[in-house]
């Protein structure tokens, strides 16, 4: 599965230890993450991560743009409700088209929790069921 992890600069902390507490599930699938965040959790972990821009200089749309493209399975968005962010119209954008997708999102560390368990179950099977049907559409 193709999982993104996005924090905000105040929940970066929760994120790192996130991704240290469920490394070994989060090793066998393929991440991505806004620049910033993906170089705390490299940093910290060691795990493999692509990244793409930060999240103010458009990593949020690239991430949206994978969503779109139905290439991109969770998304773990830590978000920071207590502090304006520059690129509020992107954060939009991103939670509005996993909602589109219905792509599981999880903006919180609670509801991350729930995901990455339902994940090692195998409880989101179901991503490449749609993804296969979507691929044959295209064909
Ligand atoms: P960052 O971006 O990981 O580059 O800090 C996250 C965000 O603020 O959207």
């Amino acid at each position: 599965m193709k999982i993104a992890l996005i924090a905000h600069d105040k929940k970066k902390k929760d994120i790192v230890q996130f991704a240290l507490a469920y490394q070994p599930i989060l090793k066998k699938h393929e991440l991505y993450a806004t620049g910033t965040t993906g170089s705390r959790i490299q940093e910290a972990t060691g795990l493999n991560i692509h990244r793409f821009q930060s999240g103010p200089l458009g990593g949020d749309q690239q991430i949206g743009a994978m969503i779109a493209t139905n290439e991109m399975d969770i998304v773990i968005f830590f978000r920071d409700p207590l502090t304006a962010q520059p690129h509020e119209p992107d954060i939009s954008a991103l939670i509005r088209l996993s909602d589109v997708y219905e792509i599981p999102l999880a903006t919180n560390m609670a509801t991350a929790e729930l995901l990455i368990h339902a994940l090692e179950r195998d409880e989101l099977h179901w991503r490449n069921i749609i993804k296969d049907r979507r691929e044959k559409d295209k064909l």
